[in-house]
Formats: structure tokens, C-alpha cells, sequence
């Protein structure tokens, strides 16, 4: 780990705003929202947003940048080999401290080189077609979210994990991980989180695209 504590952290959630579409979590209107700030003098709470961007993760200047690693964190093909081409060999020094990651976990490193602060290494399941599949790729989610909520960061961004080498169809997983950063993302309303889906092609972006708006038809919003 770098020099720098998560405590001395600057304020980087509004480094750049998202384009795309946003989903927005919170069920709160934003008129209760706001008289309820006018009765209590409170800060208006911000509201977590999921979006879906088309691009190189690597080039995504967030806060935090996921990575959809193998087991020994050593670098690979795909998203990781070029996320460890752009961070340069400074991270693969740090990785080699980690001692590896097991399927579902995630561990924290700094991003480098790199635009984004921080990366978060997670390792994916490779698509067996069985139900545990889904368990751990949501297991991906949920503990990378988790993780960067431990060291304060706002806004992270995921490729789509599992889907490349990992052969897990883009559908399949899509729902998956929409599903599960929207559980995470109920289950801690008192956090402010931006999630960036980054979808390497046309095609990943749309299947992402739909599955959000699907689940706003679902919501009704
Ligand atoms: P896995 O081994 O988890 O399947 P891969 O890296 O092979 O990981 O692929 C995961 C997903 O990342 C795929 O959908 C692939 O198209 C996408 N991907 C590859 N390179 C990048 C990149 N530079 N930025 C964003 N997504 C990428």
C-alpha cells in the first residue's frame, strides 16, 4: 500500500461527471428531499447513480477502477493485462505483497500510472453453467463495493467481469451484476456511491443498457 491513509484522502467524487444514462437509487423525491434540508438545516444527501459508459476502463478517470484479475493477481490478458500495461510495473510490485485472491474476494491497490486513484483486483468465476456461477460473480460486486466503501472512495467503476477469457455469456452476467450492485447499493443508502458499468464494446453497452432500463420498468420509475 502507498504512503497515504484512506483519512487523508481529498474529495475526489465529483472529479468528473458521468455521461450516459443514471439510475437513480434513492427513493426519496427530490422536493421531500429538500424541505426536509429547509425543517433540519441539514446537508441534502446525494444520491447514489448506476451508469453504463462505452470505452477503456484504463483511460476512465474515477476515483476507482475494478479489475477483473485471476487468482494470482499477477497480471493476465484481457482488461487486467491492460490495466497493468497503463498502471505500469509499479502495481504488479505491489500485487506480487497480496498473496493472490480466491474467486469472489477482492483486494485494493493503487492505481499507478494510471488516471483512476485506486484499483480493486477481483477475481471472477469462470463460467461452469452451474448456480454457484452467480454467487460468486455477485460475490465480485458486493465485495469490491464493499472494499472501496472501507477506504471512503465515491465513484468506481466495473468491466464486465467473468465475460472475456471467463466465457460467462454478457447477458447472464449483466443481470447479475446489475442486480447486485443494486442490493448493495439498498442495503447502504447512507453511502453515496456512483457506480460506472464500462462496457468494452457497442454490444456489452447495450445489453447493459436495457437491463437498467428494464429494472426502472420494474420499479416503475
Ligand atoms: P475475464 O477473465 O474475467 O473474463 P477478460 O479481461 O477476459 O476477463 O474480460 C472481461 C471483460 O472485460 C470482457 O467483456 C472484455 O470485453 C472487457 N475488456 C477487455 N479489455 C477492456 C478494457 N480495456 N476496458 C474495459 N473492458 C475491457
Amino acid at each position: 500500500m502507498g504512503e497515504k491513509t484512506p483519512d487523508h484522502l481529498p474529495d475526489r467524487r465529483m472529479k468528473q461527471d458521468c455521461s450516459g444514462y443514471h439510475e437513480r437509487i434513492s427513493e426519496t423525491s427530490a422536493s421531500a428531499e429538500a424541505g426536509r434540508m429547509l425543517r433540519s438545516q441539514e446537508p441534502m444527501k446525494k444520491e447514489s447513480t448506476v451508469s453504463v459508459e462505452q470505452g477503456d476502463i484504463t483511460a476512465l478517470d474515477c476515483e476507482c477502477i475494478v479489475n477483473a484479475a485471476n487468482k494470482s493477481l499477477l497480471g493476465g490478458g484481457g482488461v487486467d493485462g491492460a490495466i497493468h500495461r497503463a498502471a505500469g510495473p509499479e502495481l504488479l510490485k505491489e500485487c506480487r505483497t497480496l498473496g493472490g485472491c480466491e474467486t469472489g474476494k477482492a483486494k485494493i491497490t493503487r492505481g499507478y500510472h494510471l488516471p483512476a486513484e485506486w484499483v480493486i483486483h477481483t477475481v471472477g468465476p469462470i463460467y461452469s453453467g452451474k448456480e454457484k456461477d452467480a454467487e460468486l460473480l455477485a460475490d465480485c460486486y458486493r465485495n469490491s463495493l464493499e472494499l472501496a466503501k472501507g477506504y471512503s472512495i465515491h465513484r468506481i467503476a466495473f468491466p464486465a467481469i467473468s465475460t472475456g477469457v471467463y466465457g460467462y455469456p454478457l447477458k447472464e452476467a449483466a443481470a447479475v451484476a446489475l442486480s447486485a450492485v443494486r442490493n448493495w447499493l439498498d442495503d447502504n443508502r447512507d453511502y453515496f456511491m456512483e457506480v460506472i458499468f464500462c462496457c468494452f464494446n457497442q454490444q456489452a453497452y447495450d445489453i447493459y443498457q436495457s437491463g437498467i432500463a428494464e429494472s426502472r420498468t420494474r420499479k416503475g420509475v
